[in-house]
């Protein structure tokens, strides 16, 4: 394994136990577009849960064949294989499946060496990378090491909408700036200044952060050796390397966003009945749809608030993504409108961002 750059300033021997092949560089978030003059607390919301997949979604995995320089081998698809399953079980309410086709596949990976690992931010990989030719995640280093099987936790984590935990603006980290660049800048991360930026120093607006405190032990936080953090004082001498494996604010975090089903018997969704929104933002409810006839149907919000609604369609026993609309920050209702077939299972899912007031709003099939 290559050793990271010792930087000038740590020249103990505790500096030099950095075990790392190299640092994740997750590409930057797109701006998220919203109407002009919206309220702060209703961008607040909005921001929180954007990049998020709906509770309850099957999310399909393919590793890339082509071209080869993408390839990876059977034993770092493995550990790949057992991080998504190592998330599942936590458990949370997601699901993963390894699909061979990448147009099936929400999250295509490769294992380009020496090209830094990454990944999109949740659902920016269908709303941005939209070819399936395209990775949304890579996998630059070797994964059969302790360091690289905690990669390919963190890598997933930001597939799940999981921002870096040293950004989070409560961690209060006073970085040594010039210390931060000449470490990324060099081996083995050969970064530019923009991406130590985007990567280390920015702090992340509160909205990415669920407001948790600083985890230090987070799988989303970085390790970093000795001299690169001017306060906390302790790690102008030591280096910051969090425990292996998801913390237990990573797990309490994913289980509070992506919650296990207790009652899978669904309330069902019928044509012309409204059904009053009594939930609290971040707060999903699902419906189950058995249409009586074939035939179109529109499945809306009413009122003030911001939702992000997405139908499935069971084939199998498995949800399989149908349509999906997003109405956030902007004054629209989320409204989709599908052929719907009689003899089938749908569900709806409506995760709410923002409402003016609880209560405030419906959903009504049509
Ligand atoms: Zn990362």
């Amino acid at each position: 394994m290559a050793r990271a750059k010792t930087p000038t300033k740590s020249s103990s021997a505790k500096a030099d136990a950095d075990p790392v092949a190299g640092h994740c560089n997750a590409p930057p978030r797109p701006p998220r577009p919203v109407e002009p003059g919206l309220h702060p607390n209703r961008m607040f919301m909005v921001l929180r849960l954007d990049t998020k997949w709906v509770n309850h979604t099957v999310l399909h995995y393919c590793f890339l064949d082509t071209p080869a320089l993408w390839r990876g081998s059977n034993a770092d698809k493995d550990v790949v294989r057992d991080s998504f399953q190592a998330w599942k079980d936590l458990p949370i309410g997601l699901d993963f499946v390894e699909v061979t086709d990448p147009r099936e596949a929400e999250i295509r990976i490769g294992f380009q060496q020496n090209a830094g690992s990454w990944s999109y931010l949740g659902r920016v990989a269908i709303d941005y990378i939209t070819d399936p030719a395209e990775r949304t995640m890579n996998f630059g280093w070797d994964l059969t090491t302790p360091y690289g099987r905690d990669t390919a936790m963190h890598e997933i984590g930001h597939a799940l909408g999981f921002s870096h935990e040293h950004q989070n603006p409560k961690a209060g980290i006073v970085w040594d700036e010039e210390a931060v660049y000449d470490y990324f800048t060099g081996p083995p991360n050969n970064w530019s200044r923009e991406e130590t930026d985007t990567n280390v120093l920015s702090k992340l607006p509160s909205s990415e952060t669920d407001g948790s405190d600083w985890d230090p032990n987070s799988i989303m936080h970085y390790h970093f050796q000795a001299g690169l953090i001017l306060s906390p004082e302790e790690y102008r001498t030591s280096p910051l390397i969090p425990e292996p494996g998801l913390s237990a604010t990573d797990i309490a975090t994913a289980k509070a966003l992506y919650p296990a089903p207790e009652n899978p018997d669904l309330p069902e969704l019928r044509p012309y009945e409204s059904h009053q929104l009594r939930i609290d933002p971040g707060e999903q409810v699902d419906f189950v749809i058995r249409p009586e006839f074939s035939r179109d149907y529109t499945i809306q919000t009413f009122g003030r608030m911001d939702t992000v609604m997405v139908l499935f369609e069971d084939i199998n026993g498995e949800p399989h993504y149908v349509q999906g609309d997003d109405d956030s920050g902007f004054s629209l209702n989320a409204k989709i409108t599908q052929r719907l077939f009689r003899g089938r299972t749908y569900y709806i899912r409506l995760r709410l961002y923002y409402a003016e007031a609880q209560g405030e709003g419906a959903l009504m099939m049509y």
